[in-house]
């Protein structure tokens, strides 16, 4: 079976270097020039040819398989570093203070030019595959700026996958699910405005305070009272903001915070229901309300043939597990996913010297699962391309 494949020693030692590099010099969302850099010349070694400065830092290299074919497919790779100090104390940490591959995409590259390698070496496919690396996961969205200049025209994909690890599983375990495994993100942020007065005579002056301590309780029946039971939705408010002195009713306050959802219409259905509470206060409270409504991460949503596939293949290279509930946290991949079938997939990564959790101080990316990633790539790769 050739989605069976043995990877050779030296390639995995090839590539626990080249990770512990990118993680040494970690480099922020749209500035990864270095780690761009090493991923052309990695791929250009192995003879593929190679699209640099999409989305700014992407790159996407193009290898086409030894049998004719038509099918073509998107395997991508973020690259982007957090604005975390480390605490590690390993001997490859960051060298560049308050930055730090945190999320492991220095893991996804190292998983995804080790695919690379062993494809450029075995073509045996059909169709045409692409090696997407990302720049800016990290609340950025990358994967927009890449589709805004033309990735999918590009370089067509039938279908994508993204990989990513995940300490939540046993190292080696695949998992994922069909529909939607990772929320949608939104932020908000409301200006309540009133005129501002003396505090000892407040019938000349509307109260934003006394306004915005209702709207925090107003908001919080959100999702208790307007999303249906079966649904599930997270409403955080996470700022407000608003006084400087005892004796005077301040003109302004700000409130701000998070919607997460798992489905378009809860998301819409909440969005809603936040602009009718704010004609509410404003009538009631006689102060202006403006909303700043932001959706930056829409949810990620697999196709469920694309899921199931993974499923199948995954099995093949390590243990597969159908993922039984999303995560509430969110991923740009989600704008692939909207305009093209694909699927996120979940690699495990946790042992018992590996437990700390994606954004921690004391996160470790565990080298032993880059085979995994390696083999589920490729098998990927050759099942879609047969
Ligand atoms: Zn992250
Ligand atoms: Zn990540």
């Amino acid at each position: 079976m050739a989605d069976q494949v043995q990877l050779q020693a030296d390639l995995l030692n090839d590539l626990v270097a080249l990770r512990r590099d990118i993680h040494a010099n970690p480099e922020l969302g749209f500035c990864e020039q270095r780690t761009a850099g090493r991923i052309a010349d990695e791929l250009r070694a192995l003879g593929i040819e190679v699209h640099e400065g999409i989305g700014t830092t992407g790159v996407v290299g193009v290898l086409k398989g030894r049998r004719e074919g038509s099918r073509t497919l998107g395997l991508r790779a973020d690259m982007d570093a957090l604005p975390i100090q480390e605490m590690t104390n390993l001997p490859w940490a960051s060298k560049t203070p308050g930055s730090f591959h945190g999320c492991g995409h220095d893991g996804h590259v190292a998983m995804l030019l080790g695919a690379a390698r062993v494809l450029a070496a075995d073509p045996d496919f059909a169709g045409t595959l692409h090696l997407i690396f990302q720049p800016a996961e990290e609340g950025l969205g990358g994967a927009r700026v890449m589709i805004e200049e033309g990735l999918f025209d590009r370089f067509p994909c039938d279908r994508v996958y993204a990989l990513h690890n995940w300490p939540g599983l046993p190292a080696g375990t695949i998992s994922t699910r069909p529909g939607a495994i990772m929320g949608a993100a939104d932020k908000f942020r409301i200006t309540l405005t009133g005129k501002g007065g003396h505090a000892a005579i407040p019938q000349d002056s509307p109260d934003a305070i006394l306004a915005a301590a209702s709207l925090v309780q107003q908001l919080n029946t959100i999702v208790s009272r307007a999303v249906p039971p079966y649904a599930s939705a997270v409403l955080s408010i996470t700022q407000i903001h608003g006084g400087h002195a005892h004796n005077v009713i301040p003109a302004e306050v700000m409130v701000a915070g998070t919607v997460r959802t798992f489905d378009p219409a809860v998301q819409d259905r909440i969005e809603d229901r936040m602009r009718a509470m704010l004609e509410g206060i404003a009538t009631s409270f006689e102060v202006e309300c403006a909303l700043d409504y932001d959706r930056y991460y829409p949810a990620t949503i697999n196709d469920a043939q694309a899921a199931a596939d993974v499923l199948e293949v995954a099995a093949t290279v390590g243990t597969a597990e159908l993922a039984p509930e999303p995560a509430p946290t969110s991923e740009d991949f989600s704008f692939m996913l909207q305009q093209r079938p694909g699927a996120y997939i979940w690699l495990g990564q946790s042992t018992h010297e590996h437990t700390a959790p994606l954004h921690n101080p004391q996160y470790d990316f565990n080298d032993a699962v880059l085979e995994n990633g390696v083999r589920l790539h490729v098998a990927l790769a050759r099942h879609w391309l047969k």
